[in-house]
């Protein structure tokens, strides 16, 4: 039987999604992403559930993609497997996140790194406890044009994701929240019981009405280019993946990273 990598809980009208992975600091495995794609399609369908919390059991929200498996499997990809990989996995599950149809908060404490920021700013809110931090590192560590989903602008301003992705450095969550990336800080040892009141009370709503307005919400960051924006950094992303600076870049970084990975 296979892992269970995303937990369910149902607290009224709201759906508790966790990843549950805290050995690997919930790196994303391809495993942890179709679970997740599949337990967001089943709360979408469940017309008891309003509102979708997405966490992460143990101390750190996600520190990305699960590197040690993508050197495993797919680094002797074609360009044509990576695009169709990561089209499929990284860029098209995010963007359901983001088209999901009922509101989503994230809950997130510790490290949320790379492709972890990049899955929480999918959701609509952001909760996160004081001692989360937020980076995108991969440009440093790796070579690659940031990570698949160029959200960061979007949710930071274009001159603090410029900033961010530049130096590669940690954005501590007060320092998110003041930005505007984040909605909520609170201390650790409130963050669900304090991500989960926050949704009870979106969840108070009228369903319907809810998730038209985060249709046009969603609509209003679209009718400026932000799908296209994406779409387009999607493309020259791959582009970045097959360079011989990313070859040399990632030979280093992904060793320590890994290294770091094994060790959590
Ligand atoms: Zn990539």
């Amino acid at each position: 039987m296979s892992e269970t990598l995303v937990l369910t809980e149902q607290h009224g009208h709201v759906r508790r999604l966790i990843l549950n992975r805290a050995t690997a600091r919930n790196a994303q495995s391809q495993q942890m992403l179709e679970q997740l794609d599949a337990a967001f399609d089943a709360a979408a369908a469940d017309p008891q559930t309003r509102v979708v919390v997405l966490g992460a059991v143990g101390p750190h929200f996600s520190a990305g993609h699960d590197l040690k498996q993508a050197q495993a499997e797919r680094a002797e990809f074609t360009v044509e497997e990576r695009w169709a990989y990561e089209q499929r996995v990284y860029f098209n599950y995010c963007l359901r996140i983001w088209d999901f149809p009922k509101p989503t908060v994230a809950q997130v404490q510790g490290a949320c790194v790379a492709a972890g920021l990049m899955l929480a700013n999918m959701c609509d809110l952001i909760v996160a406890s004081e001692d989360a931090f937020f980076s995108d590192p991969v440009t440093h560590t790796m070579g690659a044009a940031a990570t698949e989903v160029l959200i960061h602008p979007w949710v930071l301003g274009l001159r603090q994701a410029k900033e961010l992705l530049f130096t590669g450095e940690r954005l501590g969550a007060a320092e998110a929240k003041a930005l505007g990336m984040v909605n909520r800080v609170v201390p650790r040892e409130r963050l669900e019981d304090d991500t989960l009141a926050l949704a009870q009370r979106i969840a108070q709503a009228p369903p319907f009405a809810m998730q038209i307005l985060k249709k046009s919400l969603n609509r209003s960051v679209d009718v400026q280019g932000m799908r296209q924006a994406l779409s387009a950094h999607f493309d020259l992303h791959q582009l970045s993946h097959v360079t011989e600076e990313y070859r040399q870049t990632k030979e280093g970084g992904l060793a320590t990273a890994i290294a770091r990975g094994a060790k959590a």
